[in-house]
């Protein structure tokens, strides 16, 4: 087991950086360094994942990680960086994108493996347009927040480590305050590097790149007849499961571009997000989205058109298109299989009924007719027996006789199981704690006037999201009225 951190007796040396990435060579990003911001402060520390990492727990709390974590000091050995890449945005193509506003200091020697540390608004980069390279207080809450939201629910993601806040002034559509999210993953190699280089015709470099990450995270594609094609049905394999996963939390991304989409299958940029609270397949989250391209329901379609984009990037290295639809088929049987098994979890049903997809249906068609509480329904349906008057499940519709009508076919299926077993699957499957637009927004607002507790309360308890914590008992309630009036843009 190797240990990230040095022997570092003043707290002031520096960790051991290795530069993977680099080694792909200056066509792939820029070297810079990031913009420091004025005297830094602490929002919050993920004190397990730093433990994850092999961080000296003593140096994390130190002025020396603030300042690493901010950008205001490099390490030795640490050669930032900002990579290029390119994408289709709301389905058109946009051309030249890349690291806007993060920046990667290299990687890491864990325990869990080389793992990549990137600063998010660590200032202006060649790839900022017309950004100004820096994140703000609200969105970098939101994005550490919900990485680690995401993790504990068992969810692919990229990982935060910290949030450091500073008073230096970022003009959105108010003044706000700029912070960096330290955030974490083994690659934030995206669909839209592929994009990149293939649309620019640099198809050596495009191959450096397929090689690079076949050989790093997807080794047994080098054993295919076709290497390249054999990623791309990976990459839909892993990305097709990330759709169930969401789905069946009723997690809503909000801006499915291709350069938001990870090589690795990980949920990468949190921007508008949001868990949903009633449940509306429709529901579009990202108050920018005005044809609703990204709305709830649409997410898996839209996760197939972008592997689409990337067999189309990757064609230059098969022998046909034919390998790149093939590479692409399995997606359509994997992801409806995927999702059936998390919603046959959901439901506590440990065996497969050839019924059970008319009762998944009409279990979404029940939700949605009646705005139920998507994440409050899963969670008492984990109390429901057939002998029971499955009233704090009833009394969350107001259709009362489709309800009786659905328990009536679910208390069918379920009469021959074990409750204990069942109700055991299903506090498993189904979590009491989400991160609800507005629980982000109590600790967002507390955090504007300096007041960090309820971020670091919600991180510890969102680790958590199948466990009861009473003492958070109202964090796992309604929404109130106002949690409808929050408007989540991509402005972060
Ligand atoms: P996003 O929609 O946040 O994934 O961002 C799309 C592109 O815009 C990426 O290339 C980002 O790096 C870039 N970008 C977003 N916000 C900023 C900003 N404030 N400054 C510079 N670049 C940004
Ligand atoms: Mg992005």
């Amino acid at each position: 087991m190797t240990t990230a951190l040095a022997t570092n007796p003043d707290t002031s040396t520096s960790l051991q950086w290795n530069n993977q990435f680099a080694r792909l060579g200056p066509a792939f990003f820029t070297t810079l360094q990031p913009s420091p911001l004025r005297e830094p402060y602490w929002v919050s520390r993920n004190l397990a994942m730093a433990r994850e990492l092999g961080l000296d727990a003593d140096w994390f709390g130190s002025d020396s990680a603030l300042e690493l974590f901010t950008g205001n000091r490099v390490d030795e050995g640490s050669k930032p960086l900002a990579s290029v890449y390119s994408g289709h945005q709301f389905g058109q193509w946009a051309g030249q994108l890349g690291d806007g506003r993060a920046i990667l200091l290299g990687g890491l020697d864990t325990p869990s493996g080389n793992i990549e540390v990137q600063l998010k608004g660590a200032g202006i980069t060649p790839y900022s347009r017309m950004g100004d390279g820096r994140a703000v207080l609200r969105s970098s809450i939101r994005e550490y927040l919900c990485s680690e939201a995401m993790h504990g629910l068992g969810i692919p993601t990229t990982r935060a480590l910290c949030v450091t806040g500073s008073d230096d002034k970022v003009r959105r559509e108010e003044i706000e305050t700029a912070a960096v999210v330290t955030r974490t993953a083994p690659s934030f190699i995206r669909f839209g590097h592929f994009e990149h280089f293939s649309y620019n015709d640099q198809h050596e470099e495009l191959k450096q790149l397929a090689d690079y990450v076949i050989d790093n995270f997807y080794p047994a594609c080098r054993d295919a007849a076709q290497p390249y094609a054999a990623l791309l049905e990976a990459v839909s394999e892993r990305t097709a499961h990330l759709m169930a996963a969401w789905q069946a939390v009723g997690f809503c991304h909000g801006v499915m571009n291709t350069d938001n989409m990870s090589i690795l299958g990980l949920t990468i940029d949190y921007g508008p997000f949001q868990f949903l609270d009633a449940f509306d397949p429709g529901h579009i989250c990202n108050h920018s989205d005005n044809q609703g391209r990204y709305a709830y329901n649409k997410q898996p379609n839209i996760a197939y058109w972008n592997l689409f984009c990337l067999g189309q990037a990757l064609l230059p290295l098969m022998d046909n298109q034919e390998q790149a639809l093939a590479a692409l088929e399995p997606y359509k049987a994997i992801f409806p299989a995927a999702l059936e098994a998390r919603m046959r979890a959901k439901l506590g049903l440990p065996d497969v009924h050839e019924d059970d997809k008319g009762l998944i249906d009409s279990t979404f068609k029940l939700l949605a007719g009646n705005k139920v509480d998507y994440t409050i329904f899963w969670r008492r349906l984990c109390s429901f027996t057939p002998q029971s008057g499955h009233e704090p499940v009833r009394d969350l519709f107001f259709d009362r006789e489709s309800f009786n009508v659905w328990a009536q076919q679910y208390s069918e299926r379920i009469a021959l199981l074990d409750a204990a077993a069942r109700s055991e699957l299903m506090l498993k499957t189904n979590p009491k704690f989400v991160l609800r637009n507005h629980l982000g927004e109590e600790a967002i607002r507390a955090a504007k006037l300096k007041d960090f507790s309820g971020v670091d309360t919600l991180q510890a308890l969102l680790q958590s999201p199948f466990g009861e914590h009473p003492a958070h008992e109202a964090k796992a309630g309604f929404p109130p009225d106002w949690a409808s009036s929050i408007e989540i843009s991509c402005s972060s």
